[in-house]
């Protein structure tokens, strides 16, 4: 046997590959908006003061770099807790731990659901972040896709998802985007909420909410509304959480995973398993990141600062959604839309047309990200779109 040769050819990230022939585009009138980070009014994305801050305490305080514990640093996860929870933070049938990113926290969560019941099967949005389904079949987990998004009103198609769901069987995850949904930048109403909470119960399933941009959609506890409702209404749920959006902290790899239990003897079975499947995939979470997230939430100075940054970038995407819904009615949506991200009503088509003739770097399902958009390119951007729109 030649080592290796059973392995099947794969795709290489289509993202990751855009990133590449954008570098390699030499028109200075470029436009990346595909590329999933945010980015200032000057086209940059700038370390935050706030985490500059507490990276430079680190460097003079840390005491030690020894190693700390499976779960990774305790500390930054209860704090963090008090941001995504609010005054719903004291739950003993729930157990956290710090985890490499959003990503770290998705796929530990899933080999959790895998060893709990391999015949699992999840459920995603279609349309939903593109590493979803790899995350949990590598986990070896079945995925199912129900209809989320109505394409001609940019909102959501909640009546035709609850329709879909009706094949659900119980025990089945429900994968739910907790706010600023990547791609389509729709949300939620806590009315929605509420009802996807009364379908989990009654039909035994279980929600697992992905919570990646908390703070880039309408302000921290307007973001975490919704899932904190869900949380209280259900028996059992995970909650994958980043702080790599809205920290900016992308490659330090900041994230966390909660599961909720139906009773706090079985959160103890949970811990446990959780431990040893974090022990076995990456031992511990990379410190770094963590720390600096500590490091600001003991600090109420630090926390001010971050608050005020985090504010002054959603205020700038949401400006730029109003002023680009502005330029063509078929855009209006956008302005109600969330977050980093919408999804364009053209074809890929019209995509690669635009890369050709005007530069401008979006994948093939035209998910935009508004971040990318400026004072001096949206006029450009949206004559090279104009064209297209059908
Ligand atoms: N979930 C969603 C919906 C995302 O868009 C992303 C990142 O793009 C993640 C999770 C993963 O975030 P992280 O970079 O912290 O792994």
């Amino acid at each position: 046997l030649v080592p290796f040769s059973g392995l099947s050819a794969r795709k290489p990230d289509a993202l990751l590959a855009l990133i590449a022939l954008h570098e390699a585009d030499r028109r200075p009138g470029k436009i990346d908006v595909g590329v999933g980070v945010y980015r200032d009014e000057t086209d940059r994305t700038p370390v935050m003061r706030a985490v500059k801050a507490a990276e430079v305490r680190l460097a003079d305080e840390q005491p030690t770099k020894a190693y700390l514990g499976a779960d990774g640093d305790v500390q930054y996860t209860a704090l963090l807790s008090d941001v995504v929870f609010g005054s719903h933070r004291q739950e003993p049938r729930r157990f956290g731990l710090q985890t490499p990113g959003g990503t770290g926290a998705l796929r530990l969560g899933a080999e959790l659901i895998a060893h709990a019941a391999p015949d699992t099967r999840v459920w995603l949005g279609a349309p939903t972040w593109p590493n979803h389904a790899p995350i949990f079949e590598e986990a070896r987990l079945k995925t199912a896709t129900h209809p989320y998004f109505d394409m001609a009103s940019g909102g959501i198609a909640f009546d035709a998802m609850i329709d879909a769901l009706g094949d659900a069987a119980p025990g089945d995850v429900l994968l739910l985007h907790g706010c600023c949904h990547n791609p389509t930048g729709t949300q939620f109403t806590l009315a929605q909420w509420r009802e996807l909470a009364n379908l989990c119960n009654v039909r035994g399933l279980v929600p697992f909410v992905d919570l990646a941009y908390q703070g880039l959609g309408d302000g921290l506890e307007e973001d975490a509304a919704g899932v904190r409702q869900l949380l209280e209404a259900v028996p059992g749920a995970l909650l994958a959480y980043s702080c790599d959006k809205n920290f900016g902290l992308y490659r330090e790899r900041v994230g966390a995973l909660w599961v909720q239990a139906s009773a706090p003897g079985l959160t103890e079975l949970v811990r446990g398993n959780l431990l040893a499947l974090a022990r076995s995939l990456w031992s511990m979470p990379p410190d770094h990141g963590a720390a600096i997230v500590r490091t600001i939430l003991e600090d109420s100075a630090l926390v001010m600062q971050w608050r005020d940054e985090l504010d002054a970038m959603r205020a700038r995407i949401n400006a730029v959604r109003k002023a680009l819904a502005a330029q063509h009615p078929a855009l209006d949506a956008i302005a109600g839309q969330r977050g980093l991200f919408s999804l364009l009503p053209v074809d890929a088509d019209a995509v690669a047309s635009m890369r050709d003739s005007h530069g401008i770097y979006m994948p093939a399902n035209a998910r935009l990200n508004l971040a990318g958009l400026n004072a001096r390119n949206l006029v450009a951007f949206a004559e090279a779109l104009r064209p297209h729109i059908p």
